[in-house]
């Protein structure tokens, strides 16, 4: 009828657009979220923050803290496709002369971008000293612990259908999880998921958070993430004001298509971020009208740093960021993109 015949023509028409339109498109359609949506999901993580703070400010005065805050794309305008994440950064306050930190690559497991916290001066500040002796082990803040520590609060001593029945969202620990995850469903189709991040900033302003090495767990427990995303976020919005750019628009359709493709989930989007401000070092054209180029330069690029098995961090070039990939991941990762490359309008097509 004429619906199929109205489809059809839409059909040629779409075939007759060019990659560069199918982006645009793309984004349009697909990779940018509602203003409304956003601010709907903000407003639920901002109630969630505030009841969490008069918990804690309530139940454990004494937790050496400071005000807790929420962060991530959500906040950055660089949340895409649905609004549906966002961290809670929980800032811990170590006293300076107990606790010292040791960059990974000085440590037996040899990883840069990941640091252990050690306590120090033990032999004049006993045990319990600090507030956060309770989670040393082995002589080391464990962030492993320090997420249980929240965990048994938050899963455990908070009743959330009360909270929830108030704010009029349904809230519910995710069990088991990585890191320590509340569901938050606040409209009958929408649902919210937000992380408890524990974060230490240590004297020099190295940003390390409690969220653990992917691989060879055991091993590595007590290493803390070096953070980036503050900094490489910045530059990258920062590059874009000068020339009035399109990184962050290309890493936005970028981030669409690992979200919604499941062969690209392991990307995330410090490597995306990461893989476009070293290409901005090379590549000055990044107006509008060359978003399509661009975006194919950044496939390549990313199969590139796949095939060498080594993406550094634009920020710390040390810093390897596939460093938590198997190599069947790689080659996976890899494998898709180059694919990619000769149809990379099938990527749009999820
Ligand atoms: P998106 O989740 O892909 O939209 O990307 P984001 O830019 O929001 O990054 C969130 C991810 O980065 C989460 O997995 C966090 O655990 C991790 N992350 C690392 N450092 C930070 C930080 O300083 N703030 C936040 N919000 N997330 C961080």
């Amino acid at each position: 009828g004429g619906c199929g015949a109205t489809q059809s023509s839409l059909m040629r028409a779409r075939m007759r657009l060019s990659l560069q339109e199918r982006l645009w498109e793309f984004y349009q359609t697909r990779v940018n979220i509602p203003a409304e949506e956003q601010a709907m999901a903000r407003r639920a993580a901002l109630d969630i923050c505030a009841e969490l703070r008069v918990f804690l400010h309530a139940k454990l005065p004494d937790m050496p803290l400071r005000e807790m805050y929420l962060s991530g794309s959500l906040y950055d305008d660089l949340q895409v496709v649905t609004a549906d994440h966002a961290q809670l950064m929980v800032p811990l306050i170590l006293e300076k002369n107990l606790w010292s930190s040791i960059p990974g690559e000085d440590t037996i497991m040899n990883v840069p971008g990941f640091w252990l916290v050690r306590r120090e001066n033990l032999e004049y500040f006993p045990r319990s000293s600090s507030y956060w002796d309770r989670c040393m082990v082995g002589g080391y803040l464990s962030p492993k612990s320090v997420l249980e520590v929240f965990e048994k609060l938050v899963a455990g001593s908070i009743n959330w259908p009360a909270i929830g029945s108030v704010l009029d969202y349904v809230i519910r620990p995710v069990v088991p999880s990585e890191t320590l995850t509340l569901e938050v469903q606040y409209e009958m189709d929408r649902k919210l998921y937000v992380d408890f991040l524990p974060l230490l900033v240590m004297e020099d302003g190295t940003s390390l958070i409690a969220k653990p090495h992917r691989l060879s767990a055991e091993r590595n427990e007590n290493l803390w993430r070096q953070s980036f995303r503050v900094a490489e976020t910045a530059r990258l919005r920062a590059l874009d004001q000068e020339d009035g750019g399109c990184r962050c628009t290309c890493l936005k359709v970028a981030k669409a298509v690992c979200k919604l493709s499941p062969a690209l989930h392991r990307l995330n989007s410090s490597q995306l971020t990461n893989t476009i401000l070293l290409l901005s070092e090379k590549e000055g054209d990044w107006t509008q009208e060359a978003l399509a180029d661009r975006f194919l330069q950044l496939l390549r690029a990313l199969v590139g740093h796949l095939e060498a098995g080594r993406l550094p961090c634009a920020l710390s070039p040390k810093v390897n960021l596939f460093c938590e990939l198997t190599e069947q991941e790689v080659d996976e990762l890899g494998y898709t993109l180059y694919c990619a490359l000769s149809d990379p309008e099938g990527l749009l097509r999820t």
